[in-house]
Formats: C-alpha cells, structure tokens, sequence
C-alpha cells in the first residue's frame, strides 16, 4: 500500500495490524525504550503517546533512566513517568518496547517486562535494530532496513490511517533526524526523505527542532567534548581511533550520558580512519565501548563478537563489558586492530 507517496511493504502493513490489534481504546500502554534513550526512541515514544491518546488509550512513558535534557521539549505534560516506571509497568494492559528488542537493553525495567509478559501482558515492539530478539510474546514490527523506528512509527499510523498531529510528527522527525546523523549517515534513505518531507507537510519546523536538538548545548557540554577529544589516540596504518572519557569527568562538569552523544563521530572524521571507538565508564562500574565505522567495517558485528549483548547497527553500535577501563581497552583494541587487518595483537 500507498499513503502520503510513501510505498509500504505489504509485510510491515500485516505487521502494523498485528501491533493495532491489542491497542484498543481504554487500554492503559506503558512506553519504554532502551537505557540512555537517544532521539529515536523518545521521539518514537512521544510520538506514539499522541497517537494512541487521540485514539482514546492511556499511554505512559516508562523509561530506565530519565529522559535527557536535550529532547525534553518533544515531551507533553504529565506523558514522562519514568520516575515511576516499573509501577507504570505493573499496571499496564499492554507494553509497548520500542527502539529496541532485547530484554537486556531495558535496565532495571527488564525484570518487571519479562514478569510481566510471563503473565499474559502483550509486550509489542517496532524496532529496527539487528538483534536476535529477547522480549516475551506480543506483536512485533520490526525491520532492520528502516533508518529509524520513528519511521517504521509512521509506517503504522499511515497503515491504520491515524491522522499525525503536528506535535506527533516533530518527534518522529527527530527520531528519523538523530539517527541519520543530520540526514548523513549510510542509513540516509530515499524512502526517510521522504517520510520526513510527509512530516514537515504536518508542520513541522527543521530550524526551530536543529536549534532545539543540536544548537542548545550547555556551556559544560562543549568543555566536556574539548577534554574527551585531548584523549584521542589515532592508529593510521590500521584505520583505527579512540577517545576515552576519564572516569570522573562527566561528574566534573554536571553532565550526563547524553552530553557525550556525538562526540564518537569526531575521530572518524579522520581521513583514512575505518573505526573509531569512545570508551567510558558507566554508572554501574562497567565500561561502555560505542563503535562507529565507515565503508566496509561492520560496526554491530564487531559489537556481537567483543562481548555478549552488544549490538546495534551496521555503521553505529555499542557493547559493556565488566572490567576496569584498562583491561577493556586493552581486549578491545586488539580485537579491533585484529579485525581491521593490521595484524597486530595484544594489548592496548
Ligand atoms: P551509542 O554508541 O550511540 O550508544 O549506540 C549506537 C548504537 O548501538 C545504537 O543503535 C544503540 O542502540 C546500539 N547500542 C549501544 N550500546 C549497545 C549495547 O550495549 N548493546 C546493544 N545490543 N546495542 C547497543
Ligand atoms: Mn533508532
């Protein structure tokens, strides 16, 4: 099917329908997504709470951590109850997962998800991750080709011919938006340009969401970025480079996971570079690899092979491991050199 010039395959509109079938009004729909939600999955989500209220459903966004700063203003009043998040999951009729298909990505929600779903609650998802899928039974709308699950959240409205209110489709454009990277990234489609030419035809402004996504950083955040990239270390004859974030930095600057999103993107910027790494510690003491590639190098199949659970996509993917910062980057940098071809082993 057709609507708005954007073609649909038949698969996602069977698929669109199997997720509609347990959304009926009167439901309460507990939303989440991954840890350290990125503009995908909170504009998603916010995306989908102003669908399914207008349908006369009750959605909440139930998140593992909170909502960074940074895509605050894509969120209605009263629709953010991650405070609360498991009790919101432990009421709902239905949950609805979202950038995201593996149980291990939800943080401490993970447990009450799985409960949950274990006792007779539909878990649906829409994702576009690579991932082998980890969640209990519900209806899934997953497809790893889309750019961004905000687009596979408009793919389910025009299937079901829920009409996108304005404020509905500035948050599934910055979904599509932060995932491309500024509409630059490898996974910069004909088919997410035009999604996105449907969603300013809904009126929605690309300057005003640039400025508010991209162009209002804290002061704190560029002092941050400025330390991060002193670290960078760059391994020419394998096309490999890294920044490490100190331990105690984000602490030292008032930040948060999120002020770091981005800052990976800087050493592959480097002519000849083909992986760039950005190691950091996170709050539960483990370590954080995010892989960005470029050409060739496959980001998340890198991921998979350094460690259990980690994944993502082709140019952009992520992996934790438990260890200290030194032993992290010691295995990865190997593997990593190994990979690339360079034919050196050992430690970092
Ligand atoms: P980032 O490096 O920006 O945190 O994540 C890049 C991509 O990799 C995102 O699509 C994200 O969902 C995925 N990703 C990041 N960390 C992990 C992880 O630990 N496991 C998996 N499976 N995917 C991850
Ligand atoms: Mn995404």
């Amino acid at each position: 099917m057709s609507t708005n010039g954007v073609s649909i395959p038949p698969d996602r509109v069977r698929a669109a329908q199997d997720v509609a079938r347990v959304l009926k009004p009167g439901r309460r729909v507990a939303l989440t997504t991954h840890v350290n939600a990125d503009g995908d999955g909170l504009g998603s989500e916010v995306g989908l709470w102003y669908l399914l209220r207008a349908r006369g459903l009750h959605p909440a966004i139930a998140n593992p951590t909170p909502p960074p700063e940074r895509f605050g203003f894509l969120l209605p009043e009263g629709a953010d109850a991650s405070d609360h998040a498991v009790k919101e999951i432990e009421r709902a009729d239905v949950i609805m997962v979202l950038d995201i298909s593996d149980l291990g990505r939800l943080g401490d929600l993970a447990h009450a998800v799985r409960a949950r779903g274990g006792g007779g609650v539909p878990v649906a998802c829409i994702d576009h991750h690579v991932s082998p899928g980890s969640l209990p039974a519900g209806p899934r709308l997953v497809a790893p080709e889309a750019t961004a699950t905000a687009e596979l959240v408009f793919d389910f409205a025009s299937v079901l011919g829920w009409e996108l209110s304005p404020e509905s489709a500035r948050a599934l454009y910055v979904g599509i938006l932060t995932d491309t990277g500024g509409f630059r990234f490898s996974n910069t489609t004909a088919r997410a340009l035009r999604v996105a030419g449907a969603l300013l035809e809904r009126g929605v402004d690309p300057e005003s969401i640039y400025e508010r996504v991209y162009a209002s950083a804290p002061e704190a955040r560029v002092r941050l970025m400025a330390e991060v990239l002193q670290t960078l270390v760059v391994e020419p004859a394998v096309g490999l480079a890294w920044v490490t974030v100190p331990p105690d930095a984000l602490q030292r600057y008032g930040a948060t996971p999120d002020d770091l999103d981005g800052i990976v993107e800087f050493p592959r910027t480097i002519a000849g570079v083909r992986l760039a790494l950005l190691f950091r510690q996170v709050a539960s003491g483990r370590i954080k690899v995010s892989l960005r590639s470029m050409g060739e190098v496959n980001a998340a199949d890198l991921a998979h092979r350094f460690g259990v659970g980690g994944g993502g996509h082709a140019k952009a993917a992520g992996v934790s491991f438990e260890g200290s910062l030194a032993d992290v980057q010691g295995k990865v940098l190997a593997a990593a050199r190994e990979y690339l071809g360079g034919g050196r082993r050992g430690g970092a």
